[in-house]
């Protein structure tokens, strides 16, 4: 024989579905928030390059400039060296000019290492202004797709409250606001299987006599969990 399915299975399931969209709809802004984090994050870092890079050319300026001074310094000093009255006095200008030299010749390779530190960073911040790109774009498809999205879940919403309306004729007058209280608070949590001789929510056995009301097609909540009961879909065969 066919199964079929009671008014209150129809309500359940029907709820569930509704729940399943309201929570699309709900989760748009955290997924569009989520993907907005990336992008700034990523922003964050290029920024930050861009500032090493800046202070990285400015400490290669200032050691440049000291390297001049430096040099400037060196031949005054071997100037005066030719003009030296005593060897004390060219030992004393020989070692300082060699001094300077090694001075010179330290800021020399902390220039060229800054040169190369700031090839690599320049590379990098490329990458992150590529991967910049990329993410701005993924934002506006991701803002696109919800956007498509949100008219089909909002309307699909509609429909099943829709179908509820039509499926809560089942519902007696006398636990119609009991009924009521419990899917506004709990939409598909307000419904319970039974199946085999247990209520799914509570895993209560049911008396015979709930079981066959059940099948017959009384609407009840559950005794001990208060939930309302059908039958699940797999029991629910006329025998
Ligand atoms: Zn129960």
């Amino acid at each position: 024989m066919a199964a079929t399915r009671s008014g209150v299975s129809e309500l359940h399931s029907l709820y569930a579905k509704l729940r399943t969209v309201q929570n699309q709809l709900q989760s748009a802004p955290r997924q569009m928030k989520a993907r907005q984090q990336i992008t700034a994050a990523k922003q964050v870092e290029i920024d930050a390059t861009k500032e090493k890079i800046k202070k990285l050319k400015l400490s290669a300026d200032q050691s440049n400039l000291q390297v001049k001074t430096n040099e400037a310094k060196v031949l005054g000093l071997k100037s005066k060296l030719n003009q030296a009255v005593s060897n004390r006095e060219f030992d004393a200008l020989r070692s300082q000019i060699e001094a300077d030299e090694m001075a010179n010749s330290v800021l020399e390779d902390e220039i060229l290492a800054a040169f190369e530190k700031l090839d690599r960073l320049k590379e990098e911040l490329t990458q992150f202004e590529r991967e910049l790109v990329t993410l701005k774009a993924a934002e506006t498809k991701l803002a696109q797709e919800l956007a498509d999205a949100e008219a089909g879940l909002k309307a699909k919403a509609v429909e099943y409250e829709r179908f509820i309306k039509q499926a809560e004729s089942v519902i007696p007058g006398d636990i119609e606001l009991a009924y009521r209280r419990m899917v506004q608070a709990q939409g598909p949590d307000a419904f319970a299987e039974v199946e085999g001789n247990q209520c799914q929510n509570c895993f209560v056995t049911l008396p015979p006599q709930t079981l066959v009301e059940l099948k017959a097609g009384k609407i009840m909540f559950c005794k001990s969990c208060s939930k309302l009961m059908h039958i699940a879909a797999r029991d629910d065969r006329d025998d």
